[in-house]
């Protein structure tokens, strides 16, 4: 009698198990492939990771597959094993991992209808290669040293430094050696802009973007382009790590240390990390770039696990823009302003050059109060302030994004004299516009620039010099060159010096500089001035020096004196439910499942701490109250070994219907 083979499917269910199938007509290599399979009262597609002979499920209990789908190539074995590590790591389940790897189309089950290749694109000029300056020349043939390695680099400069060059360098030399290469950048509204200088520049080579901006046959067929071999770079947002690159080659990550290379829901994985661990499993080199790298990266920067390599002057323009602090405590500011930052403005506008004033607060004014009796506009279902947006006239929380009409009296004691407190991007521009008449003034943040059309537009305005006061979020900081653009103020900068968040200077810093970066990227030097109430603060010191190491280094000895990452690791188990004490009592009792683990288990017990549950800073979201538990280690194997324990003890409890959990492993919020 023959066996009939057994298929181990990874199944996009929130379970940490894979399920087992019947197939006649499998094949050992079917492993890699999709696979349509009953599942419930429906039907699901999965990937095939295994198959065997034998199931931990009573042969009767076994349904036959569906129907395996040979359509696309297999799903490579690397991509696999990419997969399954990100599940391990970040204690997921597998299937929801390929899940999100998958494009949406492909994950269903379909393929997209194939298209004729255009030979020429449009628009491909070969531009001009220019000849790699000296510092350069060593970070890039130091790259090329390391092919065929597995060596992450730090590529550390300045906007403006080269950095990009030296990418473009080191992806010519791997496509020249018949390999391919993949590029994540932090943002779908950067992409376009880099993908037109990557085609400029190789007219020959396929190239994919890859982000969740895309329509689905698009992403679908970039991926089979990837997977077949066809693409030779592939340019994307986070999810592009997970794209199968048989010939893969080399990896760049620019701007490594941004926040939105880690997923904030679901699967909360670092794509950044993700990354290192592709490249070292493929044993090639990955390039990390950045003007102001994470502390975690220039940790490993600073105790040679990477090597750093150091742009220091702007590759073109001569001198990066001069940084002042204007001190505020002895002056009664104007709507917000002090008359330095007036003045400086006013210089621009004079000589018709642009200015920005970077705030990072959306909306007209933070909160709505009433001063009578101190009623404060705050959302019903988040512990947040409604934000009051004057434009539209209209009150909404940033956080749920619920809305209502702006209240003509208080609402508690009918005082009429209620007021918009503090100060966003819109009560911002209503002041510069009144203050300077004469000049256009223009607002971006993400109410202004609500799509990709609106962006496009803002941005075409800020080139075709139609703008002479610019009021932008840190939306406007990241990879644009302005030209006409000579001076940068910052207000309301203060308030991350003394953040309870422990990374809240380090967002700061690398905020600040960026944004700084926007200025005097031509001919014409630029100026960054900085309102602030402690001129002295270094962080502010080692920004007018320009000088990130020694911000860097101050800040990882204040981590390992306080125990906090990079010196330790750690993971949060979050809950919510409808109310606090459910969330509260869940974790307390996954915090004695803990303990019991580590009692039983005392190689674990001296190497992970576990915190108390507490209420989270913003303890309800959505009309769901929240709780978190904090477990920490300076031992990454025992923490891991003992986050997989833990969470299989965490599945296999019931919990009620109501209450929502996940773990975040390296979180970067709290
Ligand atoms: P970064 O990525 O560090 O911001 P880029 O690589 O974009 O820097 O370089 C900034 C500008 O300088 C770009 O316009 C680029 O074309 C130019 N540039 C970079 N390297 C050189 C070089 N070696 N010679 C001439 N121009 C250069
Ligand atoms: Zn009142
Ligand atoms: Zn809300």
């Amino acid at each position: 009698m023959t066996t009939i083979p057994i298929l181990r499917v990874a199944l996009d269910v929130p379970l940490p198990r894979l399920f087992d199938y019947l197939c006649d007509a499998a094949h050992e290599d079917d492993v890699g492939h999709r696979v349509r399979v009953p599942f419930g009262r429906g039907e699901k597609i999965g990937v095939i990771v295994a198959v065997t002979g034998a199931s931990d499920q009573p042969a009767e209990k076994l349904k036959p597959a569906l129907e395996v789908l040979r359509d696309m190539p297999r799903l490579p074995m690397d991509w696999l094993a990419l997969c399954e590590f990100c599940a391990r790591y970040y204690q997921h389940p597998l299937g929801e991992v390929m899940a999100l790897a998958l494009p949406p189309m492909l994950r269903r089950g379909k393929s997209p209808r194939k298209l004729k290749d255009k030979l020429t694109r449009e628009g491909d000029v070969d531009v001009a290669r220019p000849t790699l300056h000296n510092e350069q020349q060593v970070a890039f043939s130091t790259i090329e040293a390391a092919t065929g390695k597995f060596q992450p680099f730090l590529l550390h400069g300045i906007t403006g430094s080269g950095k990009t060059e030296v990418y473009l360098h080191a992806i010519e030399s791997a496509l020249a050696r018949g390999q391919q290469a993949l590029m994540l950048v932090p943002e779908i509204a950067l992409t376009p802009q880099l993908e037109g200088r990557v085609a400029a520049r190789f007219p020959s080579a396929k190239i994919v973007s890859a982000h969740s901006g895309l329509a689905d046959a698009a992403r679908a067929r970039g991926f089979l382009a990837a997977l077949d071999g066809s693409a030779d770079i592939v340019l994307g947002t986070r999810l592009s790590v997970f794209t199968p690159l048989p010939r893969l080659g080399l990896i760049v990550v620019d701007e490594e240390h941004d926040a939105s290379f880690k997923q904030q829901e679901g699967l909360r994985y670092s794509a950044r990390d993700m990354a290192v661990l592709r490249a070292k499993q493929l044993d090639i080199p990955i390039v990390l770039g950045s003007a102001t790298p994470s502390l975690e990266t220039w940790f490993h920067a600073q105790n040679g696990r990477y090597a750093l390599l150091t742009l220091t002057n702007r590759a073109v323009a001569d001198a990066p823009p001069t940084v002042r602090c204007i001190d505020t405590r002895r002056e009664k500011l104007q709507d917000g302003l002090c008359g330095a930052m007036f003045t400086a403005i006013e210089t621009r506008l004079a000589r018709g050059e642009q200015s920005l004033i970077f705030l990072n607060r959306r909306g007209y004014a933070p909160v709505l109060a009433c001063p009578s009796c101190g009623w404060v506009s705050t959302c019903k279902r988040c512990a947040a302030n409604m934000v009051v947006h004057l434009a539209d006239r209209r009150m909404r929380c940033h956080h749920c994004g619920c809305e209502s009409h702006i209240p003509a009296a208080c609402p508690d004691c009918g005082n009429q004299d209620i007021h918009p407190f503090g100060r966003g991007t819109q009560r911002l521009e209503e002041t510069l516009a009144q203050r300077f008449p004469q000049a256009r003034v223009l607002r971006v943040d993400r109410d202004s620039a609500n799509s990709p059309t609106k962006w496009k537009e803002l941005l075409a305005a800020v080139h075709a010099n139609e703008v002479d006061i610019l009021i932008g979020t840190q939306m406007l900081a990241k990879g644009h060159d302005f030209p006409k653009l000579t001076l940068v103020g910052a207000i309301g900068a203060d308030a991350a010096l003394f953040a309870a968040d422990f990374r809240a200077p380090e967002r700061l810093f690398a905020q600040l500089m960026q944004v700084g970066g926007r200025s005097g990227r031509a001919k014409l030097p630029g100026e960054v001035l900085i309102q602030t109430e402690y001129p002295d603060h270094p962080l502010y010191e080692a920004l007018i020096d320009h000088d990130f190491n020694r911000f860097a280094d101050t800040q990882l000895a204040e981590r390992e004196q306080a125990g906090f990452p990079p010196y330790t690791f750690q993971a949060l188990l979050r809950a919510e439910a409808p109310q606090i004490d459910q969330s509260l009592e869940f974790l307390a009792r996954a915090r004695n499942a803990a303990s019991t683990l580590l009692e039983e288990n005392p190689a674990l017990t001296e190497h992970v701490f576990l915190y108390d549950p507490v209420p989270m800073r913003m303890f309800r979201l959505m009309s769901l109250e929240r709780a978190q538990l904090l477990v920490e280690s300076a031992n990454r194997p025992a923490l891991q070994s003992f986050l997989t324990q833990w969470m299989a003890a965490l599945y296999a409890q019931k919990t009620s219907r109501d209450l929502r959990w996940h773990l975040d492993v390296d979180p970067l919020e709290f």
